[in-house]
């Protein structure tokens, strides 16, 4: 298998990444994990995060301060309100205010330096095609032109001593999918953080888009939902 190669995981500490770690993992990679305290609202995926790279054995956790909150421009780092209740109509029409300007560029940028200065050829990210809110940075188009324009960047790969490959696992699976593969591979849903807007102390709202994939994903998985949810 992938003995002794590093791969750079992407991790936000959602159920998304934990997956795509825990794939990564299970393909014998040494998993080195990646997550930024880019001024999100809350803390509550740092710190689930932190658990599951111990918990799905990352060879090390780095959080990587990168300003993004700064930049403003989304409800996620901004004083926007999240969007609750939005119709399947909205959500498959449209970006919604939840985009963050750039964001998987510039995590992905940073993964790319990180892979570089490890010599790891493999960089995991859990984007999703199928069950999301349209952010064009998680379409295959964009993970295509990422790679190619990482061979293009570096110096251990124009002097031919790494290719690098971004691996998005889950890209063309739906949630469900996603849900099962992740169980089979063990890991704890429960420790995972989705919501976009929590309670003070970490409960999610379900009613945001993120709660509502992942509700609708174990749902469809015919799985119980681990998530804790705040009582209305
Ligand atoms: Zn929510």
């Amino acid at each position: 298998m992938n003995k002794n190669r590093k791969a750079v995981v992407l991790l936000s500490g959602g159920l998304d990444s934990a997956t795509a770690l825990a794939i990564a993992a299970a393909k014998g990679f040494d998993c080195y994990a990646m997550s930024f305290d880019y001024g999100q609202r809350h803390r509550f995926e740092l710190e689930a995060a932190k658990t599951i790279a111990e918990k799905l054995g990352a060879v090390k956790h780095l959080v990587l301060p990168v300003g993004l909150g700064d930049i403003g421009e989304s409800a996620l780092t901004a004083d926007i309100a999240v969007p609750k209740t939005r119709s399947d109509t909205d959500i498959a029409t449209g970006i919604p205010v939840t985009y963050v300007p750039a964001r998987n560029t510039v995590f992905l940028s940073c993964a790319l330096a990180w892979a570089e200065a490890l010599r790891a050829p493999d960089i995991f990210i859990g984007v999703n095609a199928i069950d999301y809110s349209g952010y064009p940075d998680c379409r295959p188009e964009f993970i295509n032109a990422f790679e190619r324009m990482a061979n293009l960047a570096i110096k251990a790969a124009v002097e031919g001593n790494i290719r690098i490959h971004i691996q998005a696992p889950l890209l063309y699976l739906t949630k469900a999918e996603i849900i099962k593969k992740g169980m089979a591979l063990g890991v704890d849903y429960s420790i995972t953080h989705s919501c976009y807007d929590p309670s003070p102390e970490g409960l999610a709202c379900g009613q945001c888009d993120s709660c509502r994939f992942r509700k609708k994903g174990f749902a469809e998985a015919g799985l119980d939902d681990p998530t804790h949810y705040a009582k209305k």
